[in-house]
């Protein structure tokens, strides 16, 4: 598993770019992920999608979980 950072570009608007930080795995090459993150400048969720695969908890926390924290 690997901690990466991975910048967010909003697909409502290019200009809004954030980092996250995602535990992947690290043999998920060529493997794709999507999931919701919130964008600060639209104040909603947005799909990001990856060329990483998720560590498995963190993309079912992610997909089922606690959004407000
Ligand atoms: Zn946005």
């Amino acid at each position: 598993m690997s901690k990466v950072t991975y910048t967010v570009v909003c697909p409502y608007d290019k200009s809004h770019k954030f980092p996250i930080v995602l535990d992947v795995r690290d043999d998920s090459e060529g493997v794709e992920s999507t999931f919701e993150e919130y964008c600060p400048f639209c104040d909603r969720y947005v799909r990001v999608k990856i060329d990483k695969e998720l560590k498995p908890d963190v993309e079912i926390y992610r997909r089922f979980g606690f959004r407000n924290y």
